[in-house]
């Protein structure tokens, strides 16, 4: 075989390779009795039965030497340790917001949060919900309101700024239960439940000026904020030239506090945090971050895990480290595009999102296609990716229906730092060769429901 002349210079990982950590294959006998076992659920594979690991971005970071070294220098005293003080200044530096609470991870700063702001009754309009977030909030009492704009919910729409919030849809709630009623508007950037998709900066200004005059906070779910300002500077006009660092500022800067998962931007295997510009909302935190994380001078967090998030900080907002991290998703999703297997369009920051419901277009979505899919990719080649449908959206908690979302989707997430340009061929040959088998494939029933957050532990058996 003979390779085509290049049609383009190609860029490879900012990073060379220092420790390794082997691979294991596995033959398909093997890979059909595990994901037998698991009840075709790829989040109750274990670990070592997996070849390419594509089921989150979340924790499964690689740390950096200066990361490595920086855990050596935990300063393990339980109050006021000296890496909570470095990881507070750079997040001042990098986002911008006053106060600081540091949590276990972004699920901690979202119950905080939520039991804070939110009374019974209340409403929290959202750029589509995420799964812990919207738990939390229905917990405190709260009822989430989606109000992203309709293209999101389109596969096929080329929108660059699919997460943005419809403004009209924000009105409109505002009009329908009062001001009153809404404690704050939650923001995701980028859009983990509508494929990664950014939300742009003028959006970002719109959504502060509409909610100023009503006096709505608005709080930003920051988990992936750094992946939406690389696509600021590549798509919105007047951001060209300014640094990547500089624009997570500005998007911080209209709102009013930031719940952040550090497993994904940061870089880190665990950690997080709730920032915030009020005083007495940050004293309430700081109340309650005591009685379910531990002391706000480390909740829940080993000093060493938060200097590794202070310097994750830092290189996150690297130009050639994000434009790889980019850059390989957008490898990944290119090569299917090309040979034409259904992906959500644009390809967004963090994974690529396999259309179920037309790869698996004779199988009803009561038959779980991206359920299906998943697991068919897992016995194709071992790669474990994650479903994104009808089992995520779980049930509605007042009628006890199915939520049933427009999007039927495969999450196929890369790791930051972890796999090489290889790894995504192998994976995406994988894929097509499911994609060409598809009319073989025929569904799954679901023979165990867990009440809370069904996707994680649900059990499925082949039709
Ligand atoms: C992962 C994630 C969270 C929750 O963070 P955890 O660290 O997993 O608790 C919240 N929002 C978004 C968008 C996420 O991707």
């Amino acid at each position: 075989m003979k390779y085509p002349k290049p049609t383009r210079r190609s860029w490879a990982e900012p990073f060379k390779i220092k420790v390794v950590e082997p691979l294991k294959t596995t033959t398909r006998q093997h890979r059909m009795a595990a994901i037998e076992e698991a009840g075709y659920n790829t989040f109750l594979l274990r670990s070592e039965d997996v070849y390419i690991d594509l089921l989150t971005d979340s924790g499964t970071n690689a740390m950096s030497d200066y990361q490595w070294a920086g855990m050596m220098l935990g300063d393990e005293a339980y109050a006021g340790s000296k890496n909570f003080y470095y990881l507070e200044s750079n997040m001042q530096k990098y986002y911008g917001y006053k106060y600081l609470v540091p949590t276990h991870q972004g699920r901690g700063a979202e119950h905080i949060i939520s039991q804070i702001l939110i009374r019974p009754g209340d409403y929290v309009p959202g750029n589509m919900y995420f799964t812990t977030t919207r738990e939390h909030q229905e917990r405190a009492g709260g009822m989430f309101v989606d109000v992203i704009i309709d293209e999101a919910h389109d596969p096929e729409s080329l929108h660059p700024f699919k997460g943005n919030v419809d403004l009209q849809k924000l009105e409109d709630l505002i009009k329908k239960v009062g001001a009153k009623k809404i404690p704050y508007i939650s923001v995701a950037a980028t859009v983990n439940m509508a494929g990664g998709q950014p939300v742009s900066m003028e959006n970002l200004k719109a959504v502060r000026k509409l909610t100023a005059k009503h006096g709505i906070r608005v709080i930003l779910d920051a988990t992936r904020a750094v992946e939406n300002a690389y696509f600021v500077k590549m798509r919105e006009k007047g951001y060209e030239k300014k640094s990547v660092a500089a624009i997570l500022k500005e998007m911080c800067s209209y709102t009013d506090g930031a719940t952040m998962s550090g497993k994904k931007d940061l870089l880190v295997n665990i950690g997080g945090f709730l920032a915030i510009n009020d005083r007495d909302v940050f004293d309430e935190a700081r109340n309650m971050v005591v009685v379910f994380e531990g002391l706000h001078t480390y909740g829940g967090l080993a000093g060493r895990d938060m200097e590794a998030m202070a310097r994750g900080m830092e290189e996150m907002t690297k130009e050639d480290y994000i434009r790889s991290r980019i850059g390989q998703v957008e490898y990944l999703g290119q090569k299917l595009l090309d040979w034409d297997v259904p992906i959500v369009k644009p390809i967004g920051g963090h994974a690529v999102f396999l259309d179920a419901k037309k790869i698996l277009e004779h199988i009803p979505q009561e038959k779980y296609p991206a359920q299906t899919l998943a697991a068919e990719i897992y016995l194709d080649s071992g790669v474990r990716t994650m479903e994104r449908g009808i089992v995520s959206a779980g049930r509605d908690p007042k009628t006890g229906e199915n939520r049933r979302p427009k999007l039927e989707l495969v999450r196929v997430t890369i790791p930051r730092r972890v796999y090489t340009q290889a790894h995504m061929d192998v994976t995406a040959e994988s894929i097509l060769e499911v994609y060409e088998n598809r009319k073989k494939v025929k569904g799954l029933k679901m023979v165990y429901e867990p009440k809370h957050l069904r996707f994680f532990q649900a059990r499925f058996k082949r039709i």
